[in-house]
Protein backbone atom coordinates (compact mmCIF):
# COMPACT_ATOMS: atom_id res chain seq x y z
CA UNK A 1 0.00 0.00 0.00
CA UNK A 2 1.82 3.35 -0.85
CA UNK A 3 1.85 6.50 1.05
CA UNK A 4 1.54 9.69 -0.26
CA UNK A 5 4.57 11.79 0.97
CA UNK A 6 5.24 15.65 0.64
CA UNK A 7 9.03 16.65 0.46
CA UNK A 8 10.84 20.01 0.48
CA UNK A 9 14.21 20.38 -1.41
CA UNK A 10 16.44 23.32 -1.01
CA UNK A 11 19.82 24.39 -2.55
CA UNK A 12 21.84 27.15 -2.01
CA UNK A 13 25.54 26.75 -3.10
CA UNK A 14 26.26 25.40 -6.76
CA UNK A 15 24.16 25.22 -9.92
CA UNK A 16 20.92 25.27 -7.21
CA UNK A 17 18.48 24.82 -9.84
CA UNK A 18 20.90 21.76 -11.54
CA UNK A 19 21.34 20.13 -8.10
CA UNK A 20 17.05 20.32 -7.35
CA UNK A 21 16.70 18.70 -10.95
CA UNK A 22 19.44 16.04 -10.27
CA UNK A 23 17.56 15.32 -6.68
CA UNK A 24 14.24 14.58 -8.27
CA UNK A 25 15.50 12.37 -11.33
CA UNK A 26 17.82 10.20 -7.99
CA UNK A 27 14.37 10.05 -6.57
CA UNK A 28 12.53 8.56 -9.61
CA UNK A 29 15.20 6.07 -9.80
CA UNK A 30 14.61 4.66 -6.55
CA UNK A 31 12.50 1.73 -6.52
CA UNK A 32 9.39 2.60 -4.41
CA UNK A 33 9.36 5.79 -5.18
CA UNK A 34 7.04 7.94 -7.28
CA UNK A 35 7.48 11.43 -8.12
CA UNK A 36 4.52 12.53 -8.22
CA UNK A 37 3.99 16.17 -8.81
CA UNK A 38 7.35 18.97 -8.16
CA UNK A 39 6.30 23.15 -7.31
CA UNK A 40 7.72 25.85 -9.23
CA UNK A 41 11.01 26.89 -7.46
CA UNK A 42 11.34 30.05 -5.17
CA UNK A 43 14.02 32.08 -4.24
CA UNK A 44 14.60 33.15 -0.86
CA UNK A 45 17.04 34.59 1.30
CA UNK A 46 18.80 32.07 3.64
CA UNK A 47 17.33 32.72 7.25
CA UNK A 48 19.64 31.09 10.75
CA UNK A 49 23.01 30.14 8.82
CA UNK A 50 26.20 32.16 9.20
CA UNK A 51 25.93 35.87 7.63
CA UNK A 52 26.30 36.37 4.10
CA UNK A 53 24.42 32.81 3.49
CA UNK A 54 23.66 32.73 -0.58
CA UNK A 55 20.11 32.99 -1.22
CA UNK A 56 17.92 29.66 -1.92
CA UNK A 57 15.92 27.93 -4.38
CA UNK A 58 13.89 26.35 -2.69
CA UNK A 59 10.39 23.95 -3.69
CA UNK A 60 8.58 20.42 -2.74
CA UNK A 61 7.39 17.86 -4.05
CA UNK A 62 4.41 15.05 -4.02
CA UNK A 63 5.61 11.54 -3.71
CA UNK A 64 4.04 8.25 -3.69
CA UNK A 65 5.97 5.66 -2.20
CA UNK A 66 6.00 2.41 -0.58
CA UNK A 67 8.70 2.91 1.37
CA UNK A 68 8.29 3.53 5.28
CA UNK A 69 9.06 7.36 6.65
CA UNK A 70 12.74 6.09 8.33
CA UNK A 71 13.52 3.92 5.05
CA UNK A 72 12.47 7.04 2.80
CA UNK A 73 14.60 9.79 4.61
CA UNK A 74 17.52 7.75 4.14
CA UNK A 75 16.52 7.79 0.74
CA UNK A 76 16.60 11.29 0.85
CA UNK A 77 20.07 11.74 3.10
CA UNK A 78 21.84 9.47 0.73
CA UNK A 79 20.74 11.08 -2.27
CA UNK A 80 21.99 14.66 -0.31
CA UNK A 81 25.50 12.52 0.07
CA UNK A 82 25.28 11.65 -3.68
CA UNK A 83 25.39 14.99 -4.65
CA UNK A 84 27.98 16.04 -2.49
CA UNK A 85 26.51 17.38 0.62
CA UNK A 86 28.72 17.18 3.62
CA UNK A 87 27.30 18.10 7.11
CA UNK A 88 29.07 20.38 9.38
CA UNK A 89 26.60 22.93 10.89
CA UNK A 90 23.11 22.98 11.57
CA UNK A 91 21.41 25.54 8.71
CA UNK A 92 24.84 26.44 7.18
CA UNK A 93 24.84 26.56 3.19
CA UNK A 94 24.06 23.27 1.30
CA UNK A 95 24.20 21.85 -2.35
CA UNK A 96 20.91 20.20 -1.70
CA UNK A 97 18.52 19.96 1.17
CA UNK A 98 15.86 17.19 1.28
CA UNK A 99 13.19 17.26 4.74
CA UNK A 100 10.94 14.94 4.79
CA UNK A 101 7.63 17.10 5.54
CA UNK A 102 4.76 14.88 5.64
CA UNK A 103 3.82 10.97 5.61
CA UNK A 104 0.64 10.34 5.06
CA UNK A 105 -1.77 11.52 8.42
CA UNK A 106 1.13 9.67 10.33
CA UNK A 107 2.73 11.82 13.43
CA UNK A 108 6.26 9.80 13.78
CA UNK A 109 9.01 11.10 16.35
CA UNK A 110 11.91 8.63 16.86
CA UNK A 111 15.34 9.21 16.94
CA UNK A 112 16.68 10.94 13.93
CA UNK A 113 13.05 11.53 12.38
CA UNK A 114 10.32 13.85 13.15
CA UNK A 115 7.09 14.23 10.88
CA UNK A 116 5.47 16.32 10.27
CA UNK A 117 8.83 18.29 9.88
CA UNK A 118 8.59 19.95 13.01
CA UNK A 119 9.43 23.77 11.42
CA UNK A 120 7.79 23.49 8.82
CA UNK A 121 4.27 25.42 9.59
CA UNK A 122 6.37 28.76 10.33
CA UNK A 123 8.75 28.82 7.48
CA UNK A 124 6.99 30.41 4.38
CA UNK A 125 9.74 28.72 1.40
CA UNK A 126 7.96 25.67 2.49
CA UNK A 127 4.50 26.55 2.66
CA UNK A 128 4.48 28.73 -0.53
CA UNK A 129 5.72 26.03 -2.76
CA UNK A 130 3.15 23.30 -0.84
CA UNK A 131 0.37 25.37 -1.35
CA UNK A 132 0.91 25.25 -4.94
CA UNK A 133 0.90 21.56 -4.95
CA UNK A 134 -1.31 20.61 -1.96
CA UNK A 135 -3.23 23.57 -0.28
CA UNK A 136 -5.83 20.97 0.79
CA UNK A 137 -3.62 18.52 2.68
CA UNK A 138 -4.12 18.79 6.08
CA UNK A 139 -1.38 19.33 9.17
CA UNK A 140 -2.27 15.97 11.44
CA UNK A 141 -1.24 17.65 14.35
CA UNK A 142 -2.43 21.20 13.77
CA UNK A 143 -5.45 20.26 11.85
CA UNK A 144 -4.78 23.48 9.36
CA UNK A 145 -4.70 22.91 5.73
CA UNK A 146 -1.02 24.10 4.10
CA UNK A 147 -3.68 26.95 2.45
CA UNK A 148 -4.50 28.27 6.33
CA UNK A 149 -0.93 27.56 8.12
CA UNK A 150 0.56 30.15 5.09
CA UNK A 151 -2.58 32.80 5.47
CA UNK A 152 -1.52 32.16 9.54
CA UNK A 153 2.17 33.41 8.79
CA UNK A 154 1.15 36.73 6.98
P1 LIG B 1 15.92 22.00 9.55
O1 LIG B 1 15.49 20.71 10.13
O2 LIG B 1 15.74 23.18 10.46
O3 LIG B 1 15.33 22.24 8.18
P2 LIG B 1 18.37 21.18 8.31
O4 LIG B 1 17.51 20.64 7.22
O5 LIG B 1 19.44 22.13 7.93
O6 LIG B 1 17.50 21.89 9.43
P3 LIG B 1 19.96 18.88 8.52
O7 LIG B 1 21.36 19.13 8.94
O8 LIG B 1 19.69 18.70 7.05
O9 LIG B 1 19.02 20.00 9.12
O10 LIG B 1 19.38 17.57 9.20
C1 LIG B 1 19.66 17.22 10.52
C2 LIG B 1 18.97 15.90 10.86
O11 LIG B 1 17.57 16.07 10.99
C3 LIG B 1 19.08 14.80 9.83
O12 LIG B 1 20.25 14.06 10.00
C4 LIG B 1 17.83 13.94 10.10
O13 LIG B 1 18.15 12.74 10.76
C5 LIG B 1 17.03 14.78 11.05
N1 LIG B 1 15.58 14.81 10.75
C6 LIG B 1 14.61 14.59 11.66
N2 LIG B 1 13.40 14.69 11.10
C7 LIG B 1 13.60 14.98 9.80
C8 LIG B 1 12.72 15.21 8.70
N3 LIG B 1 11.38 15.16 8.84
N4 LIG B 1 13.26 15.48 7.48
C9 LIG B 1 14.63 15.55 7.34
N5 LIG B 1 15.51 15.33 8.34
C10 LIG B 1 15.01 15.07 9.56
CA1 LIG C 1 15.88 21.82 6.07
CA1 LIG D 1 17.57 18.61 6.16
Amino acid sequence: MAEQAFIALGANLGDRKGNIDRAIDLLRQVDGIEVVRVSRLIETAAVGGPDGSPAYLNGAAELRTRLGAAELLENLLSIEATLGRVRHARWEPRLIDLDLLLYGNQVIEQPGLTVPHPLMHTRRFVLEPLVEIAPDVIHPILGKSMRQLLANLS
